[in-house]
């Protein structure tokens, strides 16, 4: 296995001076040296080629002993530094204290065409932050991460990338919905990609803290290697006007994100701020949903099901909450909020603007109006419509024709189309006049929706089958979703009637498709 380490995260940023997995507090360091813990039969479920490429590993047999045993945290290569990272966080609004990387594992920086990217295993044994639990991920869950994270960068949505997924080969004791009926299932291990695994909660942890040294060192570090754009133009700066425009670009990078996730209806779930992406990924993939029909008050996560703090329609208000604390954890670097505030009204701003465009841009329009966008979501929202099938289905047929059709091709139940019929149609002489005035030429029109409107995301029910499947041992289902969502935006014909349809009636209640926790 040939890869050429390079670990400037360790080399530049302070280490815990013990090693090891005891359970401890960690002050005055960035992460702690820990080696995963080796399983005894490591077997392959699925990789990425696109994944392994990328790290310079196209050539390499992903069933082969040598890249099962790396893959599954059993064998070290040489120059390999793997530590697990310190941060805190607030979950569900209540801030949490530590927290930190308890079942994630960082084997070191690796060099590719496209920088030092991060290998890190995810289920691979005890971390000093593994608090009361034990460092392992269950197979469901692991899968559903290995599958989504591909299928959002096939999206061309920022995200942490799944290199492999594998199966301990041990088994993994957890009490799925957290009523007192714990089974033991088996155990895999995900290695994941990325720039960097820094999240908000990192600047957090050392805020709350009060090392305001190391805070500052950090961030300088985190701006060097993460955002050269605003290191080169704050060069002749000053530090703290340095960390306002990393602020900023913080902001942006993450309004950018949520207006991906609320174009193509996904839901993260779990909106901690420790699971939130300081370089503006799509990160932790836990209780995680897409939107069969339309809900903004829809969450996949049981654990959420009373407050719903983290439906799909609050995501753009939840990450605006989760930058303002952020930005309080920066203020000290600062001295003063009001430009970290004026930071945050611009993320308001910047993710309006982005949304209407991109609302726009899924309806053929080069430009719509807020009414008209609010209306079609209020429609989409009164009987159940599929999203997915609704937007894709729109792009069929010339404006002044579509939407009836559209519609009748999203509706759940058809015998809803009479009681939303008018509203419909009202809607439907706007969206025509619209596009009269603004809507793209003929010839663009079909291409540039469709490349707005995937035609296949990560149905949690088709996520499940591939689960069922591969709790027994056969892997086919996952390769072949992976397959499909290699080409989301794509027609894809072969795949249509297994994997572009509206979800089942079976799956509208089933454990796993639409109720979640956070067991995993
Ligand atoms: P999550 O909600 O999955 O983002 O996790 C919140 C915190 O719990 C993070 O610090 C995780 O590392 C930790 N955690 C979650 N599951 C486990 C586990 N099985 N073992 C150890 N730590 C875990
Ligand atoms: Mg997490």
């Amino acid at each position: 296995m040939k890869l050429t380490f390079d670990n400037q995260f360790t080399r530049s940023l302070p280490a815990d001076p013990e090693s090891g997995s005891r359970r401890r507090q960690v002050a005055n360091a960035i992460y702690s040296r820990v080696n995963p813990t080796p399983v005894t039969a490591p077997e392959l479920v699925a990789h990425s080629a696109e994944a392994l490429e990328l790290v310079g590993l196209g050539d390499v047999d992903a069933n082969s002993e040598a890249f099962t045993s790396v893959f599954s945290g059993s064998k070290l290569l040489a120059d390999m530094d793997p530590h697990a990272t310190c941060y805190g966080g607030h979950q569900f609004g209540n801030w949490a204290g530590q927290l930190g990387d308890g079942r994630a594992i960082n084997l070191g920086e690796i060099e590719t065409a496209q920088g030092l990217l991060m290998l890190q295993l995810k289920g691979a044994g005890a971390t000093p932050y593994s608090r009361t639990a034990d460092g392992l991920a269950v197979l469901r869950s692991s899968l559903r991460e290995f599958l989504c994270s591909e299928a959002m960068f096939h999206l061309g949505i920022p995200t942490t990338r799944a290199l492999s997924l594998i199966r301990s080969g041990e088994d993994v004791m957890r009490d799925m919905l957290y009523d007192g009926n714990a089974q033991l299932e088996p155990g895999a291990i995900v290695c994941r990609v990325s720039p960097s695994f820094v999240r908000f909660g990192h600047f957090q942890m050392l805020a709350a803290r009060q090392e305001t040294p190391l805070l500052a060192r950090f961030t300088a570090f985190v701006i060097d290697t993460q955002f050269p754009e605003v290191a080169n133009a704050t060069r002749n700066q000053s530090d703290k006007e340095r960390v306002i425009a990393f602020f900023r670009a913080v902001c942006q990078r993450t309004a950018t994100l949520m207006v991906h996730w609320m174009r193509v209806g996904f839901v993260h779930g779990v909106m901690n701020t420790d699971n939130l992406s300081i370089i503006g990924e799509t990160i932790d993939y836990g209780p995680y949903g897409w939107l069969d029909d339309f809900d903004p008050n829809w969450t996949p996560n049981t654990t959420d099901a009373s407050q719903r703090r983290y439906r799909y329609g609050q995501q753009p208000g939840i990450a605006q909450w989760n930058l303002m604390q952020l930005g309080n954890a920066l203020v000290s670097l600062v001295e003063e909020s009001g430009p970290l505030e004026d930071c945050l009204s611009e993320f308001a701003t910047l993710y309006s603007e982005q949304w209407l465009a991109m609302m726009a841009s899924k309806l053929g329009l080069a430009r719509a109006d807020e009414a008209l966008v609010s209306d079609l979501l209020t429609n989409l929202a009164s009987a159940e419509t599929d999203m997915s099938i609704f937007f894709r289905t729109l792009a069929d047929a010339p404006p002044h024709l579509a939407v009836e059709g559209a519609v009748k091709a999203a509706l759940y139940n058809e015998s809803d189309w009479r009681a939303v019929e008018e509203q419909w149609q009202q809607w439907a002489q706007r969206y025509a006049l619209a596009s009269t005035e603004s809507g793209l030429p003929g010839d663009q029109r079909k291409a540039s929706m469709n490349a707005n409107n995937p035609k296949y995301v990560l149905r949690n029910y088709l996520a499940q089958l591939a689960i069922d499947d591969a709790e027994r041992g056969d892997y086919g289902k996952t390769s072949e979703l992976l397959d499909v969502m290699r080409r989301p935006y794509d027609d894809q014909p072969q795949y249509e009637a297994e994997y572009a349809g509206k979800r089942p009636d079976w799956a509208r209640s089933r454990v796993g498709c639409s109720q979640l926790s956070c067991s995993s």
